[in-house]
């Protein structure tokens, strides 16, 4: 056997390894007078609007007018529920319905992360908005915009290569580019369960969706991290520079926090070189931090009642901006674990 025909083997074999997203989907042929719900429900589905979308999207080629299916022909079936997001094909394309119609389609551009699974925890969520703020009378609640903001870097993630779990999920909100994103109370958790009202319960099962994906991914990666974004409160006229906690036992996790400052006070160094920052890297005993597995930080973004602070989260270019600071961050700590 030639040289080059071993070495087209062993890429191959090497894309099939982890390129999950590759596999095909399973196909299934519709019944007389069946639609996409009720496809999608014969195989399991308890359809959302998510599932729908994914499902028109993976069969555009082959839907009659009006979204309907056509007997004879097989429909492909999505992989919604299995992971929260797959890798994107190399150099190729995935659609993320829970990115939103805008963003949903996400291109790989390196696999500087391909080995790196990423937890993703934006704070509160269902029955509890978290912190809440007034700016021009609209009502801003944490927990829609710390989700906005792991959106967003879920997908810059995603776009290096990594797995990426987000554990706090709206099936229909998707990454949004208004100022105001209105409160709702329909977030779930990974994969799909209704967040219980009582915070002991809610966080437990945070904690157990993220050790549970941990399980199961703890093979195929690397480099495991669990990332928590909240908005803090403070008295109104207190402005706050973005801030890190880490458990006090966890070497890992400090050094993941210290990474994530040291991005902003570099990006802040770059873009606002007379602002100055003094975003600090603290122990804090947090149950998010101390029950998942992986190591683990919590990000502090700035002060939601703070007129100056608001703006950090209200412009969408500035939560981009956030999500990519906290990207890079993320890529400086794998690689600092690659140099040890
Ligand atoms: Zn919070």
């Amino acid at each position: 056997m030639p040289n080059w025909i071993g070495l087209l083997l062993l890429g191959c074999l090497l894309a099939a390894s982890h390129e999950l997203a590759a596999t095909e989907p399973r196909l299934a042929t519709p019944r007389e007078g069946e639609g996409a719900y009720a496809l999608l429900r014969r195989h399991g589905f308890q359809p959302t609007p998510e599932d729908f979308e994914a499902f028109l999207q993976l069969n555009q080629d082959r839907l009659g007018p009006e979204h309907t299916l056509i007997r004879g022909r097989s429909y492909r079936i999505p992989d919604t529920r299995q992971v929260a997001a797959r890798k994107p094909v190399a150099g190729g394309r995935v659609y993320y319905p829970i990115f939103g119609p805008h963003y949903a389609w996400v291109e790989r551009k390196d696999t500087e992360l391909a080995d790196c699974a990423l937890y993703l925890e934006s704070g509160h969520g269902g029955p509890d908005p978290g912190a809440l703020g007034w700016r021009e009378g609209h009502l801003l609640a944490e927990d829609e915009y710390a989700y906005d903001i792991t959106l967003r870097l879920a997908r810059v993630l995603l776009e290096h290569g990594a797995a990426v779990f987000l554990i706090v999920r709206d099936p229909n909100d998707g990454i949004r580019d208004g100022q105001w994103l209105a409160p709702d109370h329909d977030e779930l958790t990974y994969p799909r369960q209704p967040m219980p009202v009582n915070q002991v319960r809610r966080l437990h099962q945070r904690a157990a969706a993220v050790n549970a994906l941990y399980a199961q991914e703890g093979g195929r990666q690397h480099y495991h991290r669990v990332v928590i974004i909240h908005v803090d409160s403070r008295s109104q006229d207190e402005r706050i520079d973005t801030f890190f906690y880490h458990q006090a036992n966890s070497p890992a996790g400090r050094r993941l926090a210290v990474n994530l400052r040291d991005a902003f006070e570099e990006n802040y160094r770059k873009h606002q070189p007379e602002r100055g920052y003094r975003g600090s890297v603290s122990t804090r005993s947090l149950y998010m931090l101390s029950a998942t597995q992986p190591p683990a930080a919590f990000i502090e973004l700035g002060n939601i009642r703070n007129p100056n602070n608001q703006y950090r989260f209200i412009e969408p270019g500035n939560r981009q901006a956030l999500a990519e600071w906290i990207a890079a961050g993320i890529a400086r700590d794998v690689q600092a674990e690659r140099d040890r």
